[in-house]
């Protein structure tokens, strides 16, 4: 399988990870813990658009599942696991047979570790959306790289691998936190396809965005996690039928890393479509 997008591969610098072990017992303190209180309040933030234009997506990072090996097509859901809607998605995927990825929150995790194994045991990717959901590259790197890798701790520590994705919070990403991500084993995944469930524009609004708008290699955004996410699983319910019918895989980003080059840091760039972001070099996530 071919993916078009980008990934910091260009860059070869290996991030020691040497606060590994430290990360593994902070996420160990903080599952013991269990004071670490999920903000409710993710969607809610701008993601994208004129109120804050430094959350603006970073298109560069913008992923197609590429179209050669036929209709395929990813969904992914994020901000979870939600004990109230992962288990409905979760529900729904099964009954249809079909895989998607969760990028999930450390912190969210942290208080559902059975749902992430439920997550990993019904076939599902895992993905890290960081801990706790802020804008990376605003962070200290000391910081931005404890986001990504007790994240990452975690999820290997409750499913027993790490995850080789990374979505980044309003997929805002820098070169220096997309090179935090490859250091930590972990190629940058985007979406093509905004549902907008997060605003909960309604049932009808959400499944036209999905049906109206796939196309070869899409990545659906949803959300599982973050805010009420009712309208994401009643209109899940609807369009996912309606997909298969249409003659759509639902598919999974390849688990050995995208194929694509990195294009920059995305400034003035124009969302990647599944023509233009073709590139065809094939990367592979930094070594672990
Ligand atoms: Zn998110």
């Amino acid at each position: 399988m071919l993916l078009a997008g980008a990934t910091a591969a260009h860059s070869r610098t290996s991030f020691a990870n040497g606060s590994g072990s430290d990360a593994k017992n902070a996420a160990r303190r903080a599952a013991s813990r269990g004071a670490i209180r999920p903000q409710s309040s993710y969607r809610l933030q701008p993601q994208a658009g004129a109120q804050s234009p430094g959350l603006r997506p970073s298109t560069s990072v913008t992923y197609t599942l590429e179209a050669a090996e036929g209709r395929r097509i990813a969904l992914t859901f994020d901000d979870g696991p939600d004990p109230v809607y992962t288990p409905q998605i979760l529900d729904v995927l099964r009954r249809y047979k079909v895989p998607a990825t969760f990028c999930v929150l450390g912190e969210n995790a942290v208080l559902n570790p059975g749902l992430l194994q439920a997550i990993a045991d019904g076939g599902h990717l895992i993905a890290n959306h960081s801990w706790s959901h802020p804008a990376l590259p605003r962070l200290s790197t000391a910081k931005a790289r404890k986001e990504l890798s007790r994240t990452s701790e975690l999820i290997e520590d409750t499913v027993g691998s790490p995850p080789m994705w990374a979505r980044a919070p309003y997929g805002y990403w820098s070169e220096e936190t997309l090179e935090l991500s490859a250091g930590l084993g972990m190629s940058p995944l985007g979406w093509s396809v905004d549902t907008g469930d997060w605003r909960q524009p309604g049932v009808p609004s959400i499944v036209s965005a999905v049906v109206d708008n796939v196309r070869a290699g899409s990545i659906v955004l949803s959300h599982d996690g973050g805010a009420d996410a009712a309208q994401t699983v009643a209109a899940l319910h609807d369009y996912l039928p309606q997909l298969i019918d249409e003659g759509w895989t639902l598919s999974l980003p390849p688990v050995d890393g995208p194929v694509g080059a990195y294009r920059g840091d995305g400034a003035g760039s124009t969302p990647a479509d599944a023509d233009a972001a073709t590139s065809g070099e094939r990367m592979r996530p930094a070594a672990r």
